[in-house]
């Protein structure tokens, strides 16, 4: 498959696609390498040891690595920088949790014995990635499951394989045994189906669609496999009168717009207090206005292209459909097309108001720069509009009372809860989803614990 820029459809990279026989082969590896004890016999130290010489390497590549991010992605270079100094993060942290995996002694259980519990691998896990965060939604997995003693299979998304390919590689240079990372390139229907349903496979951790996890759980289910599902999102992002109003138009707007609102977390329903309703969406309009977009290797880049012409499609339908059912445009609703943007796959920031709770671009994913607003009176009506979601990811709060701010993270139903912030992530917590969001966490201790199985022992001793 030829991979082209969305920035100004150059040819960027040819990739072979693998198939079913490739995911068998890849799989016969990593279970090789996995009953071999090669890797999850080695002491928790010495694992933690190689994953760190990996992050040291990821750290002296950085550029290399940014450049095929924001390059296959779309996203701001700026933007591409972060996500891999995120991923060295991520990696020096598992590393430091690979030799702190401890169990329990339970004493008593009586004179004649004593209980175990020990966490072990789970053995050979299916890594399966999509292509809006190829780097991050790689190391959230891969840095945990490599801690925890598995061997990996992993498939990126067809559309952005060339950082896993450079980590893999990467991995290699830092000591990490063959056959622990298998790679193998190809669409969702011949190779993640065929690696979702290899008997030889004892986990999936799948990052995407609700659409597509639904199908993957339903497979796992069937074959009784251990899986982690990180799924869509639909936030809510809710503005209170008391917030620091500039602020908050800041981190509303960067939740709807990073990485071109292709984002599982984006914020993109706006609750906004009656009282500053007004003058925060004419503070978010002009923001929106000054947006710098433009090709994701210009420095100065803010909002990049969307990921492939299919999904422009997707967002500039949804926005036409908003206009169709009655909200009003106050910002953006077009494809920005001058000069140099005319050969890229770019969409203006987007903003509705009179919007009402039943409107597709309401309740639906859009995955595009495209946010809707609702106002509301007091805390309870911002709680029940947040919680009125099929899915339950991530809630921002503006607000300067710290009593609302907890009762808000009591409140609300997502795996995430960003308090006067957004989309600020760190190693340490973990990250997943309520109801249609998935199931599951990844990073974090919890996000290790995925990659451990459970064992107990009780051993008779002669009092
Ligand atoms: P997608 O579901 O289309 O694809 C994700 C991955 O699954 C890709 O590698 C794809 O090739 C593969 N795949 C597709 N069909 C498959 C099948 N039948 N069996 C096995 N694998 C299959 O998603 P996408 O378009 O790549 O990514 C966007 C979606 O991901 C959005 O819904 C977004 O919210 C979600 N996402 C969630 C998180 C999170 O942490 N919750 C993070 C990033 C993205």
């Amino acid at each position: 498959m030829t991979r082209f820029s969305p920035s100004d459809g150059r040819e960027l990279a040819s990739v072979a696609m693998g198939d079913a026989a490739d995911v068998d082969l890849a799989v016969h590896s990593a279970r090789r390498a996995f009953d071999s004890g090669q890797w999850h016999n080695l002491t928790g130290l010495q694992r933690g040891a190689a994953i760190k010489r990996l992050a040291d390497i990821i750290e002296v590549r950085l550029d290399e690595i940014s450049r095929v991010e924001a390059e296959e992605g779309g996203k701001p270079i700026t933007a591409a920088r972060s996500e891999v100094q995120y991923a060295i993060d991520v990696f020096r942290y598992a590393a430091s949790l690979a030799g702190n995996i401890s169990g329990r002694l339970i004493a008593d259980t009586g004179p004649d014995g004593m209980g175990l519990v020990l966490h072990q691998p789970r053995g050979v896990v299916g890594l399966i990635v999509p292509w809006n965060y190829a780097v991050t939604c790689l190391v959230h997995k891969l840095a945990y499951a490599l801690a925890a003693g598995c061997s990996t299979v992993i498939k990126p998304s067809e559309f952005t394989p060339g950082s896993t390919l450079l980590i893999a590689r990467y991995a290699q240079e830092a000591g990490i045994p063959d056959g622990q990372i298998n790679v193998v390139i190809g669409e969702g229907n011949s190779v993640g189906e065929a690696l979702t349903s290899h008997p030889l496979v004892d986990m999936i951790s799948f990052t995407g669609s609700t659409r597509v996890g639904s199908a993957i759980a339903s497979k796992c289910g069937a074959s009784l496999k251990h899986c982690s599902l990180e799924l869509g999102g639909k936030s809510a992002n809710i503005v209170f009168d008391d917030a620091d109003l500039d602020a908050a138009v800041e981190g509303v707007f960067i939740g709807f717009t990073t990485n071109g609102g292709q984002e599982c977390c984006a914020g993109s329903r706006i609750l906004l207090q009656n009282s500053i309703a007004d003058q925060f969406v004419e503070k978010l309009r002009k923001r929106c206005a000054e947006t710098k977009i433009g090709p994701s290797l210009d420095v100065g880049t803010e909002l990049g292209p969307l990921i492939h012409e299919q999904q422009l499609k997707i967002v500039t339908d949804y926005i036409a459909k908003g206009v169709a059912e009655g909200a009003s445009l106050v910002a953006g609703g077009l494809r920005a097309t001058a000069g140099q943007l005319e050969q890229g796959l770019f969409v203006e920031p987007t903003l509705f108001t009179d919007v009402t709770p039943d409107m597709s671009i309401y309740r639906e994913e859009i995955f595009g720069p495209v946010a809707c607003v609702l106002r509301f009176e007091d805390y309870d009506e911002a709680i029940a509009l947040a919680n009125d979601t099929r899915y339950g990811l991530a809630n921002g709060v503006w607000t300067s009372n710290i009593d609302k701010a907890m009762a808000a993270v009591r409140a609300l139903r997502s795996g995430i809860i960003w308090v006067n912030a957004y989309l600020q992530i760190v190693p340490q917590l973990p990250i997943g989803g309520m109801k249609d969001s998935g199931t599951g966490r990844e990073s974090g201790l919890e996000g290790l614990h995925e990659f451990l199985e459970t064992k107990a022992a009780f051993v008779k001793l002669q009092p």
